[in-house]
């Protein structure tokens, strides 16, 4: 089965990337003939203005595929920058692609959601109001989504109802309205990604590609566009299905979604002393303030964490002993931590072999480069054939 997949290039990965796409990766690429690509164009959508670290941030990402185990001998691994045929496919996508197809596309307002949330939460922390995190989101949340357009009156009035002074409420919502937050997103580029995305996938003619649930509106726009082509000119594109993923189940070290954004991340390049600084931070069960209380693993981070890293029987034992108070969280921890840096010392060793040699690097990204090129200069042939563009 051919199978297309991308990243962004946004900084190194970390854990929640291993468990939620890599891994997968490094199980498809055995028996499937895998496209993976960084996507730097993507990346373009929504950071255009500081573009310094573009070039390094490629190069990290694929370092840290291969490192991981991609095998660029089994998988070809490409720049999409350089394909310029996803371009071209993306132009003539575009001619057929309703807007309303794109006003539908969810992340555009997940991600200004996003972004209105992280607004909110860091002015009341800035003023030194506390409220709970959750709570910040859930309203700005109601009032992003239970109507068709943001209402800011709704936003205004929770936030009074939670004794925030009316006159910072007035300046939140003023600032949301008329200020500069999410607007970096209200360009063509991020509008018509969607487009872009299903030219990654048809160009390869891709039976199947692994997304995570929230991706799947993605996938069914990309079989409407290869759908209405077929039908409006003659079948040259195929039909990708979805490959479910599932989302990781590994946290971040606070307990909330691993996120660079809440700087509770462990990156698959951080070092000995970074992880265990790391663990050594991680919440445990919060009614364990002492050794001598019995602790419960089940409502504990760092437990879950051991069922990632840990060998069954360890975790069994640990699990008993934090039960009876036999052990200590700062103990539990040191062997998480011991475990953990066992799993990451291979990755860390390849990498830095890889650091020192940007020729092979290089050459692995050329070779997958000429490798997708001809795969999709042919499905371009065909598009241009079936359209008439002959010239
Ligand atoms: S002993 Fe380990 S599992 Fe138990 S609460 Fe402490 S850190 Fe968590």
């Amino acid at each position: 089965m051919r199978i297309v997949s991308g990243m962004r290039p946004t900084g190194k990965l970390h854990l929640g990337h291993y468990f939620g796409v890599i891994k997968n990766w490094i199980n498809l690429q055995d028996n499937n003939e895998c496209f993976f690509f960084v996507a730097d164009w993507h990346a373009l959508t929504n950071k255009y203005k500081d573009t310094s670290d573009l070039k390094e941030n490629i190069y990290d990402l694929v370092i840290d595929w291969i490192s991981c185990g991609i095998d660029p001998s089994k998988a070809t691994i490409f720049v999409q920058s350089a394909v310029k045929q996803h371009a071209e496919l993306t132009l003539l996508l575009g001619m057929i692609t309703p807007k309303s197809w794109l006003e539908l596309n969810p992340s555009y307002k997940d991600l200004k959601f996003n972004l209105f949330f992280q607004y909110v939460r860091d002015f009341l922390l800035g003023k030194g109001i506390k409220i709970e995190e959750d709570t910040i989101r859930q309203i700005v949340h109601d009032s992003f989504y239970h109507k068709k357009e943001i209402d800011f009156e709704y936003l205004k009035e929770s936030l009074i109802k939670l004794s925030v002074d009316e006159n910072l409420s007035n300046e939140i919502v003023f600032n949301l309205k008329e200020g500069d937050i999410g607007k970096d997103i209200d360009t063509y580029g991020f509008f018509g990604y969607p487009v872009l995305m299903a030219s990654d996938i048809l160009i390869y003619k891709a039976q199947a590609v692994p997304v995570g649930e929230d991706q799947l509106p993605h996938i069914e726009i990309t079989r409407e566009i290869a759908r209405r082509f077929n039908n409006l000119y003659k079948p040259v594109f195929v039909e990708p299905k979805a490959l479910l993923t599932e989302a990781s189940k590994l946290l971040g070290t606070d307990g909330r979604k691993m996120s660079k954004s809440y700087g509770n991340t462990i990156a698959l390049s951080d070092d000995e002393e970074q992880v265990n600084k790391k663990v050594l931070s991680m919440k445990t069960d919060t009614q364990r303030v002492k050794k001598s209380i019995p602790g419960r693993p089940e409502v504990c981070n760092v437990f879950s964490y051991h069922k990632f890293f840990t060998d069954q029987e360890t975790v069994k034992q640990i699990d008993l002993k934090c039960r009876n108070a036999e052990i200590g969280c700062i103990e539990c921890k040191k062997i998480l931590a011991e475990n953990l840096n066992k799993f990451l010392l291979p990755i860390r060793e390849k990498r830095k072999e890889l650091e020192k040699d940007r020729q092979l690097l290089d050459k692995i990204i050329r070779e997958g480069n000429e490798k997708a090129k001809e795969v999709a200069s042919k499905t371009m042939e065909e598009v241009k054939e079936a359209m008439g563009l002959m010239f």
